[in-house]
């Protein structure tokens, strides 16, 4: 079994996926397909398969692992209370792009939520990593699979890239089909206060929307008061493309066609410019900036209208941009 790198499961084969499970009991790591983006996935209980991820990934030790699973009942397991907007929200969301910070059991180590006495939980919308949480009976812990502050892996092709085989099994699960991470809400009875500590796909009117009378959502770190808890991945260089990315936030029509022109005759760079639907931006985001950081030339430049900035619909697009990006200019038209 070793000797594979990727497989591309038959999950109604519960054998096969039994198999692929036991890949954990010859100490490697196994890579899942998402619906965000790949994880790189070890049960919540085996210490020294989580501590490899840290060391394989280059990740500092005070940035928590997300919880994935693949039942309510296996959250329930993770979490020393499930409070009812919890339930709300996993009913709506679950399986799905939203994790939900809460305070967690003694199921979860120190090492999973670096320290803290929360943790945070989602229930992926992939078959695929279902079917293999399934099989194992038990929640994995899954940060994305790609090196420490690089772009994040939306195929499996992508995964190979950054680990060796011997280390890693990689499950083809194709492309993701949302493709940026997942957006992370911390419920906080206390003060009936939902949290918003990273911008994705279920955006920021869907949650209002189904908070009860009396919760209030509170907006994410850069725009949020001291006290909201750490969000320990919120630091500002993530998600960086090899080359430097120098982003343009074109305001009107005006210098649109020039900046345009002048950017394709520079054999310096690769000119970036997302689809106009905002899921499908989020899908196309790190694929094309791995292919623009494989072509010849020393920067990526990609143009973004001002007006996409401004729209809940694009915050988990502009939210990845502001993070990816070296140079960041603006242009009025
Ligand atoms: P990723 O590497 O894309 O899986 O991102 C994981 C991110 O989840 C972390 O860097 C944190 O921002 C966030 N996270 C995980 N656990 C917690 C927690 N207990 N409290 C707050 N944020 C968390
Ligand atoms: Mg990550």
């Amino acid at each position: 079994m070793s000797a594979e790198s990727i497989v591309a499961p038959d999950i109604t084969d519960r054998t096969e996926m039994r198999r692929l499970a036991s890949v954990f009991d010859h100490g490697r790591l196994i890579a899942i397909p998402t619906e965000t983006v790949y994880g790189l996935a070890a049960p919540i209980d085996r210490p020294e398969l989580v501590e490899r991820i840290f060391a394989l990934k280059g990740r500092p030790p005070d940035h928590p692992l997300i919880v994935h699973v693949a039942s309510r009942a296996q959250a329930r397991v993770c979490v020393s209370d499930w409070p009812e907007v919890a339930d709300i929200l996993a009913s709506h969301f679950w399986p799905g792009p939203l994790t939900l910070v809460l305070p967690r059991s003694a199921a979860i180590s120190d090492r999973i939520t670096a320290g803290q006495n929360t943790v945070a939980l989602r229930m992926p919308d992939h078959p695929v990593a279902l079917a293999l949480i399934e099989a194992l009976d038990s929640p994995v812990v899954a940060p994305s699979a790609n090196l420490f502050t690089r772009l994040s892996p939306t195929s499996a092709a992508d995964v190979t890239e950054a680990f060796p085989a011997s280390e890693v099994l990689v499950l083809d699960g194709g492309r993701c089909r949302v493709g940026i991470e997942s957006t992370i809400v911390a419920v906080d009875e206390m003060t009936q206060t939902l949290w918003w500590l990273r911008p994705g796909q279920v955006d920021r009117g869907q949650l209002a929307a189904l908070l009860p009378p009396g919760w209030r959502l509170s907006p994410p770190a850069d725009e949020a008061d001291s006290t909201q808890p750490a969000a320990p991945g919120g630091m500002l260089i993530h998600y960086r493309p090899g080359k430097p990315l120098r982003v343009t936030v074109v305001a009107g029509q005006a210098g649109l066609q020039g900046l345009r022109q002048r950017l394709h005759a520079d054999p310096e760079t690769t000119v970036v410019e997302l689809p106009d639907q905002p899921a499908q931006a989020a899908r196309e985001l790190y694929a094309a900036l791995r292919r623009a950081d494989a072509q010849p030339g020393q920067f990526i430049d990609l143009i973004i209208p001002s007006e996409r900035l401004d729209d809940a619909a694009w915050e988990g697009v502009a939210n990845r941009l502001r993070k990816s990006a070296s140079e960041w200019t603006r242009l009025d038209g």
